[in-house]
């Protein structure tokens, strides 16, 4: 059915490719399982797209610099190991630039993001991956303290994260580190103080590290709200990523830039129907 959907949706992938020749994509990748997949992907990239990088950017939205046509960003979301050591080789292979937003409370530790936490003590009592999601989900709805306060039940899971030494490697290689919050709350549950507290903690971080990509900033699950907008003026981000699985508009707006879904094991119907924005236009039409 799945597969059947998108060789279906990847039949209009030129309509689409064309349609939205001048709009950016800009692709949202969490983890890289297989790099042979991967690698087809980004071959199929570069034949249709020109890949630009963050620099270029926040030249266009600086200095009114146009894009190139087609243009195309990829983006990595939680920093996971394997976007060092399946990615990384691959891009720079194919000589490519990416952007990792990377969660800075978990930089040189072996805990893993609060939603593993939850997915792996369901799952040891029995529940399927797919009743943990819903567990998952549900958590997402409550508020930050809530959700704090029960996370107490769900013991730290043990999984080895970058550390600083990887990142300054990625970043070495024409990977840009980017902010994705200090522990990836839902920032549309926090208030302003949690808000504001996640923030000052992620730039200690870059600083300590020398980054400069504390005001490129994703959100974490893309959940946004005016409140969260606001907080991110003050804290002078300069470009801001959602995960809303559409190309973006003609005229972006820097603090709400679109990005597409992806996995960077899908087959490449199912690729060339989301990043063409043929899956993109049909999802959002089913809403
Ligand atoms: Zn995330």
């Amino acid at each position: 059915m799945r597969n059947k959907l998108y060789s279906a949706l990847s039949s209009f992938h030129f309509f689409f490719k064309k349609k939205y020749a001048y709009r950016l994509r800009v692709l949202a990748y969490h983890t890289v399982p297989d790099e042979i997949v991967f690698e087809k992907q980004l071959i199929y990239l570069k034949s249709q797209y020109n890949i630009i990088n963050i620099e270029t950017l926040k030249s266009h939205f600086r200095d009114n610099q146009p894009l190139p046509k087609n243009p195309l960003l990829i983006t990595f979301d939680d920093g996971d190991v394997t976007v060092l050591s399946k990615g990384l080789p691959v891009l720079k292979k194919h000589n490519l630039s990416s952007c990792l937003f990377i969660i800075t409370g978990l930089i040189n530790t072996s805990k893993d993001v609060w939603i593993k936490r939850i997915e792996a003590k369901e799952m040891k009592e029995g529940k399927t991956y797919l009743q943990a999601r819903e567990v998952v989900k549900s958590f997402k709805q409550l508020s930050n303290v809530e959700r704090l306060g029960r996370m107490e039940e769900y013991p730290e899971v043990s999984k080895p994260q970058l550390t600083a030494e990887d990142l300054k490697e990625l970043s070495q290689n024409g990977m840009f580190i980017a902010n994705h919050t200090h522990t990836h709350p839902m920032l549309d549950k926090c208030s302003p103080e949690e808000i504001s507290e996640e923030l000052t903690e992620a730039k200690k971080v870059f600083e300590n590290l020398q980054f400069s990509g504390f005001d490129v900033f994703a959100y974490p699950n893309g959940n946004a709200d005016e409140q969260t907008t606001k907080i991110l003026k003050k804290f002078r981000m300069e470009l801001v990523f959602l995960f809303d699985h559409k190309i973006n508009k003609k005229n972006m707006d820097p603090l709400n830039i679109s990005r597409i879904r992806v996995d960077s094991d899908i087959e490449m119907t199912e690729f060339k129907a989301k990043v063409s924005g043929a899956h993109p236009f049909f999802f959002h039409l089913r809403k």
